[in-house]
């Protein structure tokens, strides 16, 4: 079901996210969620903000050890490269869901 096919090349800033990572359990979303805040916090990535999200749905709000929203989803991008990144989990049946660069469709 995932499909690693990577739309952009990454940059040296990014590059370290190239790989798309599975989240299957609780302690998924956690590393996650703290690898999505380091990156923000090194300047890295900047969350993507759309109109209409939720505010309690911004990955930088989100506390690593929770409580988490029933889906989180964040979308980011490269602050040097402009290289999408999406992390999307569903929290509410114990994880499943994906953390890395924005594949194709
Ligand atoms: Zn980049």
């Amino acid at each position: 079901m995932t499909k690693n096919k990577i739309t952009q090349p990454a940059c040296n800033h990014c590059a370290p996210l190239q790989k798309v990572t599975a989240i299957q359990t609780p302690e998924d979303v956690r590393k996650a969620i703290r690898e999505a805040h380091r990156y923000l916090a090194e300047g890295v990535l900047k969350d993507r903000q759309h109109e209409g999200y939720e505010k309690s749905n911004f990955l930088a709000d989100v506390k690593p050890e929770g409580p988490w929203a029933d889906v989180l989803a964040g979308d980011f991008h490269c602050t040097f490269c402009g290289r999408s990144f999406d992390l999307r989990a569903e929290t509410y049946h114990g994880g499943g869901g994906t953390w890395g660069p924005t594949t194709a469709a």
